[in-house]
């Protein structure tokens, strides 16, 4: 059966996700409060209403209820995302993402039982750096305050040179979770496995031990 999605707030965040959502097949109501707003997804979501997501009411008469994920993608006004994310809950919806605006209204979202946080400009900013940082660095996805995992390009330091001598997770604490090379990709690798040129290793660590990694093995000199 088609999933049914609800996007709530249509600003650049909620707004990429109703579009990427709808590409993809999926049956999505979007509601934000401003008409020009609504008027501007009709085409794209398969329905879009204006509608104030703080009114319980007109949730339940929207059928809410009903939806098997709802994203809550109110940016400025934190009071109006918290609500909403507890009316959501308490009328049943199975999953709800919430995008967070700062660590408070993480915190409050945590305890009021949003199933995912995300925090898109942090999250992105943080990517950036990082391949700002290094070229090499091709994406850095933070799994909680302190761990992520990386996605590396393997440079001259570590080409030709096998797990084992590299010796990562001694050295720097970190994990190779798997390599891709082209289309392979090489899931849990072996001590004795040689890293090719333009290998792309996926590391996992302690943000801390990332950096320490980084350093030694992955900005070039
Ligand atoms: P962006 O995703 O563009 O960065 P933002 O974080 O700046 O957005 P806002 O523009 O504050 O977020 O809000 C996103 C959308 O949510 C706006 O289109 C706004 O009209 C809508 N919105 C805010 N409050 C409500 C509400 N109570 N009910 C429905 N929609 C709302």
């Amino acid at each position: 059966m088609k999933k049914l999605y609800g996007v709530i707030g249509l600003g650049r965040f909620g707004g990429s996700i109703c579009k990427e959502l709808s590409k993809e097949g999926g049956e999505v109501l979007a509601l934000d409060l401003d008409e020009d707003k609504v008027n501007e997804y009709k085409e794209i979501a398969s329905d879009a209403v204006i509608a104030d997501s703080t009114d319980e009411l007109a949730l339940k008469e929207l059928g809410f209820r009903n939806l098997d994920h709802v994203i809550v993608a109110i940016g400025d006004n934190i009071h109006a995302s918290i609500l909403t994310t507890l009316l959501l809950r308490e009328i049943g919806v199975k999953r709800i993402t919430v995008k967070a605006q700062n660590d408070y209204h993480e915190k409050i979202l945590q305890k009021i039982g949003a199933d995912e946080i995300v925090h898109p400009e942090r999250d992105m900013g943080k990517r950036i750096a990082h391949s700002i940082i290094s070229s090499n660095v091709l994406d850095y996805l933070e799994l909680s305050d302190e761990y992520s995992v990386v996605e590396i390009k393997a440079g001259e330091k570590m080409q030709g040179k096998t797990l084992l001598e590299l010796d990562i997770r001694a050295k720097y604490g970190c994990n190779v979770v798997a390599i891709k090379r082209g289309k392979e990709i090489n899931v849990s690798p072996m001590a004795d496995e040689q890293i090719m040129y333009e290998d792309i290793l996926i590391i996992i660590g302690a943000d801390k031990d990332i950096s320490r990694f980084e350093k030694a093995l992955v900005i070039e000199d």
